[in-house]
């Protein structure tokens, strides 16, 4: 094989993430050794399953470690594994791209952010792992080799741009990161990274509960005693990490600080959890399970290749990432670990799935992440908002995928209301407030909640003083039909079916008056649902408006139009859901139309005006008009009579 040297472009996204690294001002630069140990670390994870599946795959499992090798003169720091390393594809794939859906968002908001901290804040959710390299140095070479193949890969760069590309032929297996460190300065916060103490602290502070061995070459003064410079120096290989698995041990005896950290490795974000939960089981099927809810939802939450889920060990061992067996998708957020101790350790998915002890443990951890939200909105109001800003619309999903916690989300969900225009509510909070006589809990979806707020629809019910809620996630449109009852009460969407509240009007008005009204205008509304046959499937008089001439309304059952337009932005043919045009009969545009309907007839301006009336009531409720140039030329024209 040719010796094919390349020097290789980074991908754009790939540099611009170099660029904010090589300079960054981030202050705890320590990191990157830690992204580095990370790394290694999930090579050997990888190589181990690798030769669990693969008993033919030729490569040496016998002593699967990290090393770190110092050289002070050259001021380089090596990390290296003999893990399951990279084929040259592998690298310019992997190292020379970011394939992260995402990123280019996520350097968007990096470069818009106010300050530098504020976009390495950015960074640190999205997680840069070996970029973060070129903080500390202005040089990174890489020799890998995967595991089974013969020949490795030399890879160079300066994080500049570009890098260099080689074959080589005698890499030993796995990968070894080696890193030529910037000068020391304490104005920059770089410290001494070929300092035998400062790996070591660093070691004990981000990576003490890796499952492999991190060890290193360290040096020990012949003889304590009157140390000059020549004194004979021994060099001893150490471990520096203590490895022990943090879910094994009791919880008084981990502090939030360790948690933290292993949140972080697993995780890749920077910050802090909102939550760890630490559960074990006990009895026929034995676990413990280490949880974490994040405080802030990552980049990918809606993504399909997003990182996400609980790890499966057993026994300390790890065996998969993203195990959904034991966490639904609904709370794909939630990070952690799962060590059973009584599953094969090369169990497959599909046996997983199967599993009725994994089924049961899955519940358990569904159900204990539910009432630890249940317990932050009771006993920490501002944390619980933090949770819900950023993982309520993943947790809705919820409500149509798990009918069992249908109750348990139902109790933790809060959205926006009429009752505060600044805080959202529970449903409990809602129930509670409800009027007396009130039996449904009433509730309108759309796109804003300005747009929900000033629809027609709500006019009644905001001039009697029955609270709306608004809900405008997405999600929202799907699991208000779903979701039949909260607390026996049913939901009953205000933009749907008729609505009995008795308006002012009505009740002013005695039985033979509205019986009067209907009469006379029957005429009218049966010319109406002719003309607008195409657009509406009926005209009729509403008890839902004060103000405003006309709104339309559903049936009960109906497709709403924001989840028509969603289902069709999904590619699905959906049939359109002809509604109901409802007029207000005190309003004097609709009392004008009956009248001129009575002299007229059916004529061509009493036509446009039965168009202008419907175009309204969709302007109104934040709805499209069908064609929208021929509904101003008619409004123009009228408005130019008028002057
Ligand atoms: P991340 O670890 O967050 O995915 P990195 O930039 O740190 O991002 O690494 C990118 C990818 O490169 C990793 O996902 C992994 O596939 C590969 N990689 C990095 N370091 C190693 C290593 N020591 N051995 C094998 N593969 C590695």
């Amino acid at each position: 094989m040719s010796n094919r040297i390349e020097t290789l472009e980074f991908q754009a996204e790939a540099r611009q993430l170099l660029q904010l690294m090589v300079h960054s001002i981030y202050s705890d630069k320590d990191i990157f050794l830690r992204e580095l140990i990370s790394n290694a670390s999930d090579a050997l994870d990888k190589l181990r399953i690798a030769s669990l599946v693969d008993k033919d795959l030729s490569a040496d499992t016998s002593d699967l470690h990290i090393s770190l090798e110092v050289d002070r003169g050259q001021r380089t720091l090596t990390v290296r594994d003999n893990g399951i390393g990279m084929s040259r594809d592998d690298v310019v794939q992997l190292i020379g791209t970011i394939a992260r859906s995402g990123t280019a968002e996520m350097l968007r908001k990096a470069k818009e952010a106010k300050d530098a901290a504020a976009s390495l804040d950015l960074i640190g959710q999205f997680g840069v792992g070996f970029y973060s390299t070129f903080m500390v140095a202005d040089k990174v070479t890489l020799l890998t080799r995967r595991a089974g193949e013969s020949g490795g890969t030399r890879w160079e760069s300066s994080g500049e741009g570009t890098y260099v590309i080689e074959d080589v032929d005698d890499a030993p297996q796995g990968t070894a990161v080696t890193l030529h460190l910037k000068p020391e300065d304490s104005e920059d916060h770089l410290f001494d990274y070929t300092a035998e103490r400062k790996i070591r602290e660093i070691v004990k502070r981000y990576s003490d509960f890796i499952a492999w061995p991190i060890r290193m070459a360290t040096e020990n003064p012949g003889s304590a005693e009157g140390t000059d410079e020549d004194a004979a120096v021994t060099t001893e290989v150490q471990t520096l990490n203590s490895m022990k698995a943090l879910w094994a041990r009791p919880p008084a005896d981990v502090d939030q600080a360790e948690y933290n950290e292993l949140y972080r490795h697993l995780s890749h974000d920077w910050t802090d959890p909102l939550e760890t939960i630490h559960m074990k089981g006990e009895g026929l099927f034995e676990y413990e399970a280490l949880l974490f809810i994040p405080s802030r939802a990552p980049f990918d939450l809606f993504t399909q290749d997003g990182r996400r889920g609980v790890q499966l060990y057993v026994k300390r061992v790890f065996i998969m990432d993203d195990c959904q067996a034991l966490m639904p998708n609904f709370l794909r957020f939630v990070k952690g670990v799962v060590d059973a101790h009584d599953l094969s350790l090369n169990i497959s998915r599909e046996i997983l799935q199967q599993d009725r002890q994994i089924q049961l443990v899955r519940r358990r951890l569904v159900k204990k992440v539910l009432s630890t939200v249940r317990g932050l909105q009771t006993d920490d109001a501002e944390r619980y908002r933090t949770f819900w800003k950023e993982f309520g619309p993943v947790v809705k999903e919820g409500l149509l995928d798990d009918v069992e916690n249908q109750e348990a989300i139902l109790e933790i969900i809060s959205c926006a209301s009429t009752h505060d225009p600044e805080q959202t509510t529970t449903l409990r909070e809602y129930v509670d407030r409800m009027k007396d006589g009130q039996d449904d809990i009433y509730y309108m979806t759309g796109d804003s909640r300005l747009m929900i707020e000033k629809s027609p629809h709500m006019e009644a019910f905001l001039a009697q003083g029955y609270e709306v809620l608004l809900l405008t996630d997405p999600v929202d449109e799907v699991w208000v039909e779903r979701v039949a009852r909260f607390d026996g009460r049913p939901l009953r969407s205000i933009a749907k079916g008729q609505v009995d509240l008795g308006t002012a009007d009505e009740k002013e008005s005695t039985e033979p008056e509205r019986e009067q009204r209907r009469k006379d205008f029957a005429e009218l509304l049966s010319w109406l649902t002719r003309t607008l046959h195409e657009q509406v499937k009926e005209v009729r008089l509403s008890s839902r408006l004060t103000t405003s001439p006309a709104c339309i309304v559903g049936d009960t059952h109906d497709i709403t139009p924001t989840l028509e337009k969603m289902y069709r932005s999904m590619g699905q043919n959906v049939p359109h859901a002809k509604r109901i045009l409802e007029l207000n009969p005190t309003h004097p545009l609709v009392e004008g139309l009956r009248k001129a309907h009575e002299q007229d007839g059916s004529s061509d301006v009493l036509s446009e005006t039965a168009e202008l009336l419907y175009g309204m009531a969709l302007l109104a409720e934040g709805g499209d008009l069908a064609d929208p140039s021929r509904f101003t030329r008619i409004l123009a024209a009228r408005l130019a009579n008028t002057l």
